[in-house]
């Protein structure tokens, strides 16, 4: 799980994106705007295309960027076959604009991040940096945090890698696993409401009607309890939300 994450090029790693998108115009402006920040791109112009790309990639990808209106296959679609091969390389879904209901599908259906079209050029580099900031393994944290890691348990949160030290091995984390453990964690011994977990992890409005925490937790659960039919560390609190106990 650890090895080969980027390409090394002259010492350095090269995060690899797979862009798949339809519109090769806007495909075409990604790759080269992504390319000129260092990274390696790949573009796929339909759904079947891209997890042929997936499949078939001697290096994996470190991030993939996916429209939703694809030919072929939506990317909400593709998206799930993803994360149903076992596949958990970060997902950017874009998608129109003030489409709430698709956000909400794309998170279900396994994306970590979206935006809607059309979006600023900025903006799109800094989700890239964000999603891509669980393959560094420097351990150096810019934010300058001081919390590097907790134990949960028998396993133990590293927060600068993006990794849980289980007794069963390295479990790497997405960012929005991660910003799920973390609100738990930094309210440890709390309950934590769902709606406040919807925004501050998810960024939608607190009364968001979806079950997409409730994935993540059978997620989190899986990782860390040593039972997760009957969990001690992330215990859920009846019509209110979730609680972390060492
Ligand atoms: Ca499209």
């Amino acid at each position: 799980m650890l090895a080969g994450q980027g390409v090394v090029v002259g010492g350095e790693r090269v995060h690899r994106i797979l862009i798949v998108e339809d519109e090769s115009h806007l495909a075409e402006g990604l790759r080269f705007n992504l390319e000129a920040e260092g990274y390696a791109v790949e573009i796929a112009e339909d759904g079947p295309a891209g997890e042929k790309a997936l499949n078939e990639a001697s290096e994996p990808f470190g991030l993939v960027i996916l429209d939703v209106m694809l030919p072929g296959m939506s990317g909400f679609e593709l998206a799930q076959r993803i994360r149903a091969a076992g596949n958990f390389v970060p997902i950017l879904i874009l998608t129109a604009k003030d489409a709430a209901q698709d956000l909400i599908r794309g998170i279900e259906d396994g994306a970590d991040d979206y935006l809607t079209k059309p979006f600023h050029l900025d903006e799109l580099l800094a989700r890239v940096r964000g999603l891509l900031r669980r393959r560094r393994w420097d351990g150096v944290d810019p934010q300058g945090d001081s919390m590097r890691s907790f134990k949960i348990g028998a396993t133990t949160v590293h927060f600068d890698r993006f990794e849980l030290e289980t007794p069963n091995g390295l479990v790497e984390l997405t960012v929005r696993e991660m910003g799920l453990l973390r609100a738990l964690i930094d309210r440890e011994g709390a309950t934590v409401t769902r709606g406040d977990l919807l925004q501050d992890v998810w960024g939608l409005r607190a009364d968001t009607k979806t079950r997409v925490i409730d994935s993540f937790i059978v997620r989190l659960r899986r990782y860390i309890e040593p039972n997760p039919a009957h969990p001690k560390h992330i215990v859920s609190v009846r019509g209110h939300g979730y609680r972390l106990n060492r």
